[in-house]
């Protein structure tokens, strides 16, 4: 015979799926002795039997019996008795705390007869009669369904014609009335009135509890949250403490100290002769809890002491529900209290302070998501202002500026001083110097890993992105929302990447003392403290390397001052945008051997100073090159705008040579898929002199950087390999030109050539690839699309965000990896090359390097470093830690329901 039913005193050590979180921190605080009313907790499992097969178990009624006797010998009274009824409270509680979205029934167990012995008993006819009517309207709502509304409309009707400004100032004969009144609206909805028998009354409040997981707004909270629907609620049935029983009574919530900054203090609001439900409702004010104090200083210095009491022994900061019945206290709930990012940092080193957890646990409980957050500046709303429109928050942190239309006049704007917002319907690669030198950007369309989002995360710029209702009209340079004002290119807006909101106008921003303290400025905040004192722990006991993905060396700077420890990937096509974009269009478009070789020579010595600052900043430390990558197309005018301009010049009297051989040129290398096509080691084949002249120009750079005393270790990767072969050319080529520029210098040349793991195929071969390989490092982005056989870009703005919305996907395989597919690769290469050559290094550089729930996967499958955008190297730091501790024991965590805020 299964056990439903347990009482509250029956756990050592309860657990929270059975006895869903409620159950089991208050079986926890009988155990510790604090003072809580008696009870006992039916099972999720009835409750799964309930939803399963529509009706309880049939065990469930006897053991109901067994323990509502055992509870009236507890509460020395029975359940119905005319003279002094027991009363008791019907209570959801999940494992996984949904606050607010179930239901619990109060006062069960008063009927017509019972209130008035309820009434003689404590001499207040007033309070069994308030006591009563709630009863009926949480009865009435939760078990009946009678529409919200129905009760409250004759309470507040009631309240004006007795002209009574709250519940509070209604006397025993207009409660009496408004309790005929309830009985009528109860009949007139449901066609009866609530049952006078306590024990069905307890019944029916039970199964509606069990049917109260499945209401609409409970099952609306758990998609959101991620939350399985295949679980169930506990229920816990518990004699009640009446805070409404005159003066010296009354309830209250609070934190043991304060959830959003983390300080020591009074964090809570009492209200007083009231029942726990209305200090939440806000039917009335409630009071600070400090004002407990003068109230009711007894009563305030017991629960200072169970505050305590509660927090040695959770370690932790609890969320409390108490009651205070004529001067007595009791504690009716309790739990891990969610908390800001700023408080989770402030709280797990005040902690370890205080001698209560070690530092392991402490950084057990702060999140790389939440140092993230703490490192970006925030708009201030404080003011009421209403967005203009939200889109989709897509990086967090916050921009004001000027809205700029295009990534040239962002990049012009941001030159003289202005602060710029570049908003754009998307962005493309051409866009990241207007990315760069704007404070934040916004798009109409993308999802949160469209180009724009994806890019901005990168470095770090707070983005809006996916914002539907904006037209950006282009020709009359303004931008739109419909029905609102029409915002002309310079007028400032605010943005707020965490939200998605965008405001006309300038919002007062508040910088980010974190990022100050990581720029090297000396920030003597607690905060900053917490978080440096924590950073250290992380790197202490951290693996994994952390590395960065920076492409000059202003970013490469930052990125050492951030922590850095090298750089996993210089992408050098950003060097040939821009400006420079022409030289490779002469090296593509060349006539003959000697023209492409004129044209590579005019972009050495310019590729040559890019890596020498690369260099400088990360003296001493391995820096990897990688060839150049993207499809030739981005590197090429667009073709119908060739096209056009020959047509047009073919009408004028004929197009220049130079131009006829461009289109001709376009056309022939003109992709239908350009992902698909002629890149990364494919295009260096094709074209040997590109990679010739980069792979001179590193080598020639570092032999600079070590002549003039610096140390750097040259790294040269070769991207989108499928086959062993292709890196053998590639061997060659680079030893080719060693070989050279050894012989130009006179002195020797160091390098270590790597391969990029970024198909499906050399992942499969890796073991062959590392034969030539000393080094692989996996492109994740690539891999994850490569596996998925989609383009990022395009699955983005159609179908992906619908798989995510309907769970066919939990998470975008571009924000986390995906462990069976894409990760299954990337484990299965390194265990290969790990094989053939021990000695292999090997990392992540796609920007799973910088996703917290990835690297965790990182460090379990043993790879050497991640690398990330500098801005992402501290989150990286902290996740290394925090997955380095995952596989050692740490002592014992109060993982309290939902403590992860
Ligand atoms: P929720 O999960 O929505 O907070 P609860 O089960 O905690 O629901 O109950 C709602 C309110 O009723 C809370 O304020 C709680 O403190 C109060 N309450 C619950 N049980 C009792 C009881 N036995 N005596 C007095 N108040 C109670
Ligand atoms: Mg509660
Ligand atoms: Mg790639």
């Amino acid at each position: 015979m299964k056990t439903y039913v347990y009482g509250f005193a029956a756990f050592d050590d309860p657990d929270r799926n059975l006895l869903g979180g409620k159950g089991a921190d208050l079986a926890e605080m009988v155990r510790l002795g604090l003072p809580v009313p008696p009870g006992f907790t039916i099972t999720t499992e009835a409750c799964l039997y309930y939803l399963k097969n529509g009706s309880a178990p049939t065990e469930l009624a006897r053991q109901l019996d067994e323990h509502l006797a055992a509870l009236e010998h507890q509460a020395g009274r029975r359940f119905g008795d005319a003279a002094d009824p027991l009363l008791v409270s019907v209570r959801s509680g999940a494992a996984i705390s949904m606050p607010g979205m179930m239901e619990t029934v109060l006062n069960v167990g008063l009927n017509d007869i019972t209130v008035h012995g309820l009434a003689e008993r404590t001499g207040d006819a007033r309070f069994a009669l308030d006591s009563y009517r709630r009863l009926i309207q949480m009865f009435g709502e939760t078990v009946f369904g009678v529409p919200v509304g129905v009760y409250g409309g004759a309470l507040d009707a009631i309240k004006e014609q007795r002209g009574v400004a709250d519940d509070l100032g209604l006397d025993a004969g207009a409660l009496q009335d408004l309790i005929d009144q309830y009985h009528r609206l109860t009949k007139e909805h449901v066609g009866r009135t609530i049952p006078q028998d306590p024990r069905e009354q307890l019944d029916l409040a039970v199964i509606a509890v069990f049917g109260s997981w499945n209401t609409e707004r409970a099952r609306a909270y758990r998609r959101h949250q991620g939350i399985s629907d295949d679980l169930a609620t506990a229920v816990n049935v518990q004699a009640m403490v009446f805070g409404n029983l005159g003066d010296h009574s009354g309830s209250g919530v609070c934190f043991t100290r304060d959830p959003a900054t983390g300080a020591y203090g009074d964090y809570g609001e009492y209200l007083p002769t009231a029942q726990g439900e209305d200090v939440v409702s806000g039917v009335r004010t409630a009071v600070p809890l400090s004002e407990l104090h003068t109230i009711d200083p007894a009563a305030y210095r017991r629960l200072r002491s169970l505050l305590g009491a509660l927090e040695r022994h959770y370690r932790d900061v609890c969320d409390v529900e108490f009651t205070i019945e004529d001067g007595m206290l009791w504690i009716l709930q309790t739990r891990i209290g969610k908390r800001s990012a700023e408080a989770a940092f402030q709280l797990a080193h005040d902690f370890v302070e205080e001698g209560t957890i070690t530092l392991d646990e402490a950084l057990s409980r702060v999140t790389g998501d939440q140092l993230a957050h703490l490192m970006f500046p925030r708009l201030d709303t404080s003011g009421g202002e209403l967005p203009l429109t939200t889109g989709l928050g897509a990086s967090p942190g916050s921009a004001v500026g000027r809205v700029a239309l295009d990534s040239t006049t962002a990049a012009e704007w941001a030159a003289h001083g202005d602060a710029v917002v570049l908003v754009r319907k998307e962005t493309r690669p051409d866009d990241l110097p207007g990315m760069l030198a704007a404070a934040g950007v916004l798009t109409s369309r993308g999802g949160r890993t469209s180009h724009a989002a994806v890019v901005a995360r990168g470095l770090g710029r707070p983005c809006v992105c996916g914002a539907g209702e904006l037209e950006i009209d282009l020709d009359a340079r303004s931008v739109v929302v419909p029905g609102g004002p029409t915002l002309a290119e310079g007028d400032v807006i605010s943005i707020d990447g965490d939200t998605g909101d965008v405001y006309a106008g300038a919002l007062p921003v508040a910088d980010s003392p974190v990022v100050r303290w990581l720029e090297g400025d000396v920030v003597d905040t607690p905060l900053v403290t917490a978080v440096s004192t924590l950073m250290a722990h992380a790197d202490a006991v951290r693996r994994l390397r952390v590395r960065a993905n920076a492409d000059t060396g202003a970013d490469a700077e930052r990125a050492v001052r951030f922590g850095a420890e090298g750089i996993g990937l210089t992408r050098t096509e950003h060097m040939f945008l821009g400006e420079r974009r022409q030289l490779i269009e002469r090296v593509i478009v060349a006539e003959d051997p000697a023209e492409q070789a004129d044209a590579l020579a005019a972009l050495l010595p310019i590729q040559r100073s890019d890596f020498a600052a690369i260099f400088a900043a990360m003296d001493g430390l391995p820096v990897t090159i990688r060839l150049i990558d993207p499809p030739l197309h981005e590197f090429l005018p667009d073709l119908t705008e060739v096209s056009v301009r020959v047509a047009l010049a073919e009408q004028e009297g004929g197009a220049s040579e130079r131009d006829t051989r461009l289109l001709a040129e376009v056309r022939r290398l003109h992709e239908e898929n350009p992902m698909m096509g002629m890149r990364g080691v494919r295009l260096a084949i094709v074209v040997p002199g590109l990679i010739e002249t980069q792979a001179r120009a590193a080598l020639e750079a570092a032999a600079a950087h070590r002549r003039a005393g610096g140390s750097v270790e040259l790294e040269i990767m070769v991207p989108l390999l499928t086959t062993a072969g292709e890196l053998a050319v590639v061997r060659d080529t680079v030893a080719k030109v060693a070989r050279e520029v050894e012989e130009e210098l006179g002195e020797p040349v160091e390098y270590r050539l790597g391969a990029m793991i970024e198909t499906p195929r050399a992942a499969l071969v890796a073991d062959e690839i590392v034969g030539d390989a000393s080094f692989l490092s996996f492109g994740t982005n690539d891999l994850t699309q490569m596996t998925w056989g989609l383009s990022r870009d395009d699955a983005e703005s159609t179908f992906l965000p619908q798989y995510v919305a309907a769970g066919i996907v939990r998470t975008s395989p571009f924000e986390t990896i995906d462990v069976p597919g894409v990760g299954h690769l990337v484990r299965t290469a390194a265990d290969l090359a790990r094989r053939a050559d021990p000695s292999v290094t090997m990392g992540v550089c796609g920007e799973h390097g910088g996703d917290p729930a990835s690297i965790g996967f990182f460090d379990e499958i043993g790879l050497d470093y991640v690398s990330c955008s500098p801005f992402r190297v501290p989150v990286a730091r902290l996740e290394a830690g925090r997955a380095a501790l995952q596989h050692k024991p740490v002592a014992p965590a109060a993982d309290g329901e939902g403590d992860a805020p």
